[in-house]
């Protein structure tokens, strides 16, 4: 199903404020968690300057430590989704556990499943019994193929609203990156798949610094949207800090995209 063999017409994702997978390139863009819901709607104005017509923030947080900050949970969701209808936005948040498919339905427009959920394969099928749109994160060290057979899982439940995200792997140089970028796999995605394709530069680098140069290679590739993590006090950032553009740095950086997506 998700093959271009089986569909050669690329799949478009249509949502109220944006499409994903058509002529024009989709920006995603807020805080790697929400924090408050007069933080979440700060940054989704921020957001929405830039470009972006999808909001995200998580409320439930795939931490790596256990005493990390796990997420706000259904508050966190209400305020997202007051913050993207108050700036005319859709929301994207991640869906970490099948038993929250139905909760997080009734306030997203997109379920993100996160890199450290690419394989969970019930919650994968959970998701497939939807009808909103599912964005796929490939995993910290998943192939190409572990990520379209992901994918598969979805379509063969019933949801053929697929995007793919390339938010960096594992490799053995993990010294100045958090993980390494590998753009290779946006084309090789795009010709074997029939799903858009988007770039997630915040992830793939781990390093403010690194993001808006990246960000302009990851658009450079041809991939159908980009998410970047957004803060305006970073080093407050309940998480994900050293990652998240200031507002002033990412409304330069949308203007290098915007630019450079005009050029292609
Ligand atoms: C995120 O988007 O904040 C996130 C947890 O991403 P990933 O699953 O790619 O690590
Ligand atoms: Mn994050």
């Amino acid at each position: 199903l998700s093959s271009r063999l089986f569909q050669p017409e690329n799949t478009i994702i249509q949502l109220p404020h944006s499409t994903i997978g058509g002529e024009q390139f989709t920006m995603m863009a807020g805080p790697c968690s929400v924090e408050s819901a007069e933080h979440i709607l700060a940054m989704a104005k921020v957001a929405k300057e830039g470009g972006a017509t999808l909001l995200r923030g998580g409320a439930y947080k795939p931490r790596t430590s256990p005493y990390s900050f796990q997420g706000m949970g259904e508050a966190g969701l209400k305020a997202l989704r007051q913050a993207a209808d108050a700036t005319g936005m859709d929301v994207i948040t991640e869906v970490m556990d099948e038993t929250h498919v139905a909760l997080i339905a009734q306030y997203t427009d997109v379920f993100q499943i996160g890199a450290r959920n690419m394989q969970n394969f019930s919650l994968l099928k959970a998701v497939g019994q939807t009808n909103i749109p599912v964005a796929l994160k490939r995993g910290l060290a998943a192939t190409v193929d572990d990520l379209l057979n992901a994918a598969e899982y979805i379509a063969a439940n019933g949801n053929h609203q697929i995007m793919l995200l390339e938010r960096g792997i594992r490799t053995f140089d993990n010294q100045y990156t958090r993980n390494t970028f590998d753009l290779n796999a946006v084309p090789v995605l795009q010709k074997l798949s029939h799903y858009p394709v988007v770039v997630d530069p915040s992830h793939a680098t781990g390093e403010w610094d690194l993001v808006t140069p990246m960000a302009r290679a990851g658009v450079a590739t041809g991939a159908s949207g980009m998410m970047v993590e957004i803060h305006d006090h970073p080093e407050a950032a309940f998480s994900d800090g050293p990652q998240a553009l200031k507002p002033a740095t990412y409304l330069e950086m949308c203007r290098q995209i915007w630019a450079i997506d005009q050029l292609m």
